[in-house]
């Protein structure tokens, strides 16, 4: 294999390549500070592509890198940005095999990820939910929007929310295990779970019903919601980038979607493509999170 040192990566392809591509930048998408450095926006940028492999199930291959350094950060930040990528590539199973380095305005990262399958079969899509099938999700949700605002100092809150909120953990190995048991439709939660579920039942043409109090809260997306004024499950139905995956699957799957780390929040029906909510008095107001 040949890589950084060449003027082209070259790559072993398996037979079918899903790319992503995600663009960060400072002040839109994470804002440089006192406690979110270049190394924490490398890690953010990195996961946010990378969670776009595990929401279809490829397996990891490999990251591009380019950054675009504003003269305000060193040499040394530019490194920083890309350590942090490195060590959320390498929790991923992806290994950064190029990449490019620009002077510019703001600090802007763009990682283009590329995962592999032996068959298109093999990768999930949204477009596959079908009333009867179960809805999931992974993981805990809220931290990363709760985290923000106790980042941000509009709440108080642990500071392992914070954590969650600068190094999120795509779920590589869910999205495999989820693809390989048979999910028919999935994605990861990039913009809240209103909005990303809306996503699922218009691809797939059908409806989902959801039960607001049924989704997995992290701990202190509660105490954070209350500060906000907001039911506890509005933080992650409206707040973006928690990176948990978000799967239908058929009832005859549902042990092993279990197995694999699922939670269910919900079922798919038959009718016109919406969301609906029980269980959450301002569910009609949730709107997807859009930078
Ligand atoms: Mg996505």
């Amino acid at each position: 294999m040949r890589w950084i040192g060449d003027d082209c990566a070259v790559v072993r392809a398996d037979a079918y390549a899903a790319v992503s591509t995600d663009v960060m930048v400072d002040g839109t998408h994470f804002r440089l500070g006192a406690r979110c450095g270049p190394e924490d926006a490398g890690w953010r940028a990195l996961a946010g592509a990378a969670s776009d492999l595990a929401a279809m199930g490829a397996a990891p291959g490999e990251a591009y890198l380019a950054i675009v350094l504003p003269d305000a950060l060193s040499d040394e930040d530019a490194l920083a940005v890309h350590a942090g990528a490195e060590a959320c590539a390498a929790s991923c199973g992806l290994t950064i095999a190029g990449g490019d380095l620009a002077a510019g305005p703001v600090l802007t990262i763009a990682v283009t990820v590329v995962g592999w399958a032996p068959a298109p079969e093999a990768l999930v899509g949204r477009d596959g939910a079908r009333p009867g099938d179960l809805v999931g999700v992974t993981g805990e949700l809220g931290a990363a929007a709760a985290g923000l605002a106790v980042l941000e100092g509009r709440a108080q809150g642990p500071e392992a929310l914070v954590a969650r909120h600068l190094r999120p953990r795509p779920r590589m190995a869910e999205g495999a295990a989820l693809a390989a048991l048979g999910a028919r439709a999935m994605l990861d939660l990039s913009d809240g779970l209103a909005s990303d579920a809306l996503r699922i039942a218009e691809a797939s043409g059908a409806r989902l019903d959801l039960d607001a109090t049924r989704l997995p809260l992290a701990q202190g997306v509660d105490v954070v919601a209350v500060q906000l004024g907001m039911e506890p499950a509005e933080l992650p139905a409206t707040g973006g980038e928690d990176y948990e995956l978000c799967a239908c699957v058929a009832p005859g799957s549902r042990a092993a979607a279990e197995a694999a780390g699922l939670r269910w929040i919900g079922r798919v029906s038959a009718g016109a493509p919406a969301v609906t909510w029980t269980g959450a008095a301002s569910a009609e107001r949730w709107r997807g999170y859009e930078h």
